[in-house]
């Protein structure tokens, strides 16, 4: 079974050597993390990489623009080997004091992203209302990361064409429930994440692909399909992800 990693942070902590995953979404949460994945396209032999590049809500300074400046130069000077633009996106949870900033800096970084054709790794937290408000505005094309069983969200964020990420920590959830959410949308909404290193636990490196296993096991018994057929479907929208518009 053939498995793509949506979302993952590589900057830190090695990632586990898999024969099912060849591929995977390096997002950057900084400056420093998108200078470093701008300059190596292949951290590995078995495992294409497709960095993006970005400022994370957490990790939004004063500043910011001096960094939008740098960004928007390091896409342009590293042709192709940028993928795409995150981990970019709003935080209210983490930080609702700069909430202005974080609106600017999230409208700047899609505003860019559509100026270079490049897909979005978004993520958001108690904002999903500010962060709609930016993304209906815009074509961009792209993933929200680690999506959470909300329903009316996920519903206006699909029909704006953007894809929801499943990461493993949503198998918690009540299972009727969380399988009536998959069920009202086409597979092909879904990509799974391992979003690493940020599952390990007591400095337990884990495994990558259990939690994307899981994920695709727990879709194919949703839709009452095989976990090939799901595998393969999300395989294929992760891919169709990174085309260029
Ligand atoms: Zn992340």
């Amino acid at each position: 079974m053939l498995l793509f990693d949506s979302h993952a942070h590589l900057d830190s902590i090695a990632y586990p050597k898999s024969v099912d995953i060849s591929n995977v979404i390096a997002v950057s949460v900084d400056l420093k993390t998108s200078l470093y994945f701008s300059s190596c396209s292949s951290l590995s032999r078995n495992l294409n990489v497709y960095p993006f590049v970005g400022l994370h809500p957490w990790f939004i300074e004063r500043n910011f623009e001096f960094d939008l400046t740098s960004l928007r130069q390091l896409i342009i000077e590293s042709g192709n080997s940028i993928y795409g633009m995150g981990e970019i996106g709003l935080d209210y949870y983490h930080n609702s004091s700069n909430k202005i900033e974080q609106q600017a800096c999230f409208e700047a970084q899609i505003a860019m992203a559509a100026e270079f054709s490049l897909p979005v790794s978004v993520h958001c937290v108690k904002a999903f209302n500010d962060l709609y408000a930016i993304l209906r505005l815009s074509s961009v094309n792209g993933v929200i990361h680690s999506f959470p069983l909300k329903r009316q969200e996920a519903k206006r964020l699909v029909s704006l064409g953007l894809k929801l990420g499943l990461n493993p920590r949503i198998i918690t959830s009540n299972m009727t429930e969380r399988h009536a959410f998959y069920q009202q949308f086409p597979l092909s909404v879904w990509v799974v994440e391992s979003d690493f290193p940020n599952l390990n636990r007591d400095n337990v490196c884990y495994d990558p692909r259990l939690g994307m296993l899981a994920l695709i096991k727990d879709l194919a018994l949703a839709y009452g399909i095989s976990n090939e057929e799901v595998a393969v479907q999300i395989y294929n929208t992760t891919q169709q992800l990174l085309m260029r518009a």
